[in-house]
């Protein structure tokens, strides 16, 4: 039997967090800025919700300063573009995210637009999109970034791999696809990006040495799809109902873990595999922003 690695986001994530915490106090010694991030929430989507305050909590612990704007739901998409325009004034605020999804009457191109390029810690704009893709310094949007500095810190080689990435969309599987395929130490892969009218989806994945699966399908990935030693990062997140959890729901990737993971060489667990990751990049990005003020 294969080798079977569980690759502990969880645990790299609280590395790297201790790793932010311990640069914050040092910037604090000398006296340098305390970095701030802030966050503008439209509505009460429940997942939305959750994902900001966690990412509240986690400015909390690495001390950085947070701001949470909730807005209502009603708002229009002339004063949520004024709230992002007195974000991208303040002098003090060093990056901010606008959390997705909108609700339909706002165009989310408009919004991404109006955000501050050197203030984008998520990465999105156009200006960062199109810098990371010529490798020049950017923003890396931060669950593609997150799975980089995964394979990276469990030491898994990219170079010269076969790799597939299941979704393509611009948060995560289009810029995953691109990082991996680039000339650097982090890419040197042959990557292939699939979507949903790839046919033969399993000719494909069959093949790979690693799968990047981001398509929001619970337990899509079978064991039949994939090969022995292959190694499995599962982004997906789909809320699944339970009425035996507090909740009443639990949480489930794309991935039949149980049986592929028998015959992965390293896979992610859903939950704790690439979630925390994004989280504490998303931090790695404010840091980075506030050290170019310096
Ligand atoms: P999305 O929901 O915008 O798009 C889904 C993608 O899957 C599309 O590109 C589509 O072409 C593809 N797809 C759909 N059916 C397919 C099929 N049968 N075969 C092949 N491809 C198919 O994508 P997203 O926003 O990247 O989200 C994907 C999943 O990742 C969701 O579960 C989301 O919650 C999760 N997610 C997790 C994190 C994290 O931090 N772990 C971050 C972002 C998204």
């Amino acid at each position: 039997m294969i080798f079977d690695m569980i690759l502990d986001g969880k645990k790299i994530a609280q590395d790297i967090k201790n790793e932010i915490k311990a640069l914050v106090s040092q910037r604090i010694s000398e006296r340098k800025k305390r970095p701030h991030l802030a966050a503008i929430i439209v509505g009460n989507d429940g997942a939305s919700l959750t994902y900001v305050s966690n990412k509240v909590k986690a400015c909390n612990y690495v001390g950085f300063k947070s701001t949470l704007i909730r807005l209502e739901d009603s708002i229009t998409e002339k004063l949520l573009l004024d709230q992002i325009n007195v974000l991208n004034r303040d002098n003090s605020i060093d990056g901010f995210i606008v959390q997705i999804p909108l609700p339909k009457r706002i165009n989310e191109q408009k919004v991404l637009l109006a955000i501050d390029p050197k203030k984008d810690v998520d990465g999105f704009h156009p200006t960062n999109f199109g810098q990371m893709t010529l490798d020049m310094e950017s923003f890396i949007p931060a669950t593609p970034y997150g799975i980089i500095e995964l394979l990276n810190r469990y030491d898994i080689k990219t170079s010269g791999k076969n790799c597939v990435v299941i979704g393509r969309s611009n948060i995560v599987g289009r810029p995953i696809s691109i990082l991996l395929s680039q000339k650097s130490r982090r890419g040197n892969a042959t990557v292939t990006l699939t979507h949903s009218r790839t046919k033969k989806l399993e000719s494909f994945t069959k093949d790979a040495d690693i799968i990047i699966s981001a398509l929001g399908i619970p337990e899509f990935l079978k064991s039949d799809m994939v090969k022995d030693g292959v190694v499995v990062i599962d982004v997906g997140i789909t809320r699944v109902v339970d009425k035996s959890k507090p909740k009443g729901y639990k949480i489930k990737g794309d991935v039949d873990y149980l049986n592929v993971s028998k015959k992965a060489s390293a896979i992610t667990p859903v939950p704790g595999g690439v979630g925390p990751m994004t989280i504490s990049m998303l931090l790695k990005n404010t840091l980075l922003a506030c050290q170019r003020k310096d």
